[in-house]
């Protein structure tokens, strides 16, 4: 048993009805007072995405120091590289080097560990 909203009967069946945008429990008599709400249209609402954690990437954690623009630049002028020269390299585009050393882009593992390697600087700074 439940208590219609308007009138205050208990009612064992009680209808959701809408008046002035608000929802009411009411029952059989005072249903006609507003638009009874459809139970289909409620079941279709959309729901609320769960909050299962989605896994981006299997990249173990990892950060980058954020000198890393200014690092790899300084140490391609010392090898008296061009930007098209560690492309080929690293077996990267000329464009993903240009867009590292501006800071635009940031290095995935792999490609960090590559480059620490082949320019013997530090950029990874913590993997867990
Ligand atoms: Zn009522």
């Amino acid at each position: 048993m439940a208590d219609c909203e308007i009138c205050g009967k208990s009612s064992i069946v009680l209808n959701e009805i809408i008046i002035d945008s608000a929802h009411f429990s009411v029952c059989s008599a005072c249903r006609n007072l507003g638009p009874v709400v459809q139970k289909a249209a409620i079941a279709s609402r959309p729901k609320i995405a769960p909050s299962t954690p989605y896994i981006i990437s299997p990249e173990p954690e990892f950060d980058i120091t954020i000198e890393y623009p200014n690092l790899i630049r300084n140490s391609r002028v010392k090898h008296n590289m061009s930007q098209k020269d560690l492309a080929k390299m690293l077996a990267e585009k000329e464009s993903v080097i240009h867009r590292l050393e501006t800071g635009k882009l940031n290095p995935s593992l792999s490609l960090a560990r590559k480059m620490e390697r082949f320019l013997g600087i530090k950029l990874v700074e913590k993997e867990e």
